[in-house]
């Protein structure tokens, strides 16, 4: 067959599917139906000797997983913290697919290293942060921590005199690693990857919304005069809460330190003038990591790592020998990122910026904000139910108040599942100072203040469910 001919009938077939899934996203149930036992049912088959019909299998493998899917980029689904997809992003997501580039060099793919310059200097320009950093498009913040933190480890043990990347670790001068109590899990998994270990890390203790205690900061410094790297954070996983930047980074650069701040969603609040009592100071670190994937909406996978010094982040990332070199001005988009070949996963996030334009995003992060604070609003009017934190971001925590003679834990749960079985929304559960909560996090471009009256509506039911079922 011949190239067009194999490709056209099933691309099409593949774009019905898609539309009716996005079509239906704001009807279907927020979270998935399948059990993992159906799913394997459905999917689970010997490997045939012969292939199949291209149009067969695409077809059928989407009737099979469908059950299976979440309806996470509809506008009532509130776990995790999600983003939806920007129809902009997900055709231009699309191409970046069809058209396959590699962006391991500016000569595998000219399209992706320039596209990626100017996505670079838009994000500097919009996020306020230095024009002359350098930023590497990762799958996530997962990876931009990584990246980020790799920078910091060789730039911390250079001026130690010690070159992390020709000699490694053994035999290296002690690089202290401090960071929040209530730091991101990536984080440590990032630490541990670059071989500083998890356990090594000083925690600072942090207030009740989770951000880092200045005092605390100083206190954790005294004794530490070598290398040094502390962590900070630009939104809580769990209360959207700030680490006090402003306050925090000009105690750890007394002491030498590299600050890099975990951003992953709350970077994105550097958008917003009422947030700079939260944000101010974010600007002054060395390095930041965030997502696309999550508040901006662009489909997964896709994060964004920026640094400070361009030459230290090339430093822990370049690996390539010099007759790779792209020549003057040119990008190689794997000299930032620990990635060689690697996918044209720029195109979206241009796309996505360009149809929302400054206003559009500020409005999108704004939005989200006043939504998230309706939304606590509207639960906390009932009794029995509790919102720990300060709805500062996007993000919600809650708690429901158990009838007489049950856990509050338990109860929690118990409310949890419920509100997940019901469907109209999907929120998750989570443990928040020892204590079992629901988490919220408004997140999606496509969610309308309707959405939340609904989902909140839906809550307080399924919650008066609940305690029914137990007085009875
Ligand atoms: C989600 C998140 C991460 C991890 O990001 P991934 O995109 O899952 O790799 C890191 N830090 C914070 C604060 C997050 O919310």
């Amino acid at each position: 067959m011949r190239l067009f001919e194999a490709f056209t009938p099933l691309l099409d077939e593949a774009a019905g599917i898609a539309k009716e899934w996005l079509g239906g996203l704001p009807s279907r149930g927020a979270g998935a139906s399948a059990t993992a036992e159906e799913l394997r049912r459905a999917l689970d088959r010997p490997l045939g000797e012969d292939g199949e019909s291209a149009a067969d299998v695409v077809r059928s493998f989407a009737r099979a997983v469908e059950p299976g899917l979440a309806a996470s980029p509809g506008p009532r689904y509130f776990g995790f913290v999600t983003g939806g997809s920007l129809p902009a992003a997900l055709a231009a997501d699309w191409l970046a697919s069809a058209w396959d580039q590699n962006g391991f060099l500016y000569a595998s793919s000219p399209a992706i290293a320039v596209t990626e310059d100017i996505v670079a200097s838009w994000v500097l320009d919009l996020l306020g942060l230095p024009p002359e950093a350098s930023v590497g498009f990762v799958t996530g913040c997962q990876m931009a921590n990584f990246t980020a933190l790799a920078a910091a480890r060789h730039e911390v043990l250079k001026r130690s005199g010690w070159d992390v990347e020709a000699d490694g670790l053994f035999g290296a001068p002690e690089v202290a690693v401090v960071a929040g109590e209530e730091a991101h899990a990536t984080i440590f998994v990032a630490l541990r990857m670059l071989g500083l270990g998890e356990k090594n890390t000083m925690l600072v203790p942090a207030d009740g919304q989770g951000r880092m205690i200045p005092e605390a900061l100083r206190e954790a410094l005294k004794g530490v005069n070598g290398p040094l790297i502390v962590c900070l954070q630009a939104g809580n996983l769990n209360t959207g809460a700030f680490d006090p930047c402003r306050d925090l980074v000009p105690i750890a650069r007394e002491r030498g330190a590299w600050v890099h701040v975990d951003g992953a969603f709350g970077l994105w609040g550097l958008l917003l003038p009422e947030l700079e009592q939260h944000t101010a100071g974010i600007g002054l670190a060395d390095s930041w990591a965030t997502d696309a994937h999550k508040w901006l909406n662009v489909p997964y996978d896709s994060g964004l790592v920026i640094v400070r010094d361009r030459e230290a982040h090339r430093g822990a990332m370049m690996v390539k020998a010099p007759l790779l070199a792209p020549g003057e001005g040119l990008r190689d988009p794997s000299a930032w990122v620990p990635e060689s070949s690697r996918r044209g996963r720029v195109f979206p996030l241009y796309c996505a910026l360009r149809s929302l334009g400054r206003g559009g995003l500020r409005e999108m992060v704004a939005r989200n904000c006043t939504q998230a604070r309706l939304f606590a609003r509207l639960l906390s009017e009932d009794p029995g139910i509790e919102i720990l934190n300060d709805v500062v971001l996007n993000q919600v925590l809650v708690a429901f108040r158990p009838p007489e003679g049950v856990g509050a834990d338990e109860f929690t749960r118990r409310v949890i599942a419920a509100v997940q079985r019901e469907g109209t929304c999907w929120a998750g559960g989570n443990v928040w100072k020892r204590r079992a909560v629901m988490r919220i996090s408004v997140s999606n471009w496509a969610t309308a203040e309707e959405d939340i009256r609904l989902s909140a509506a839906a809550i307080r039911r399924v919650l008066d469910g609940a305690r029914r079922g137990l007085s009875r």
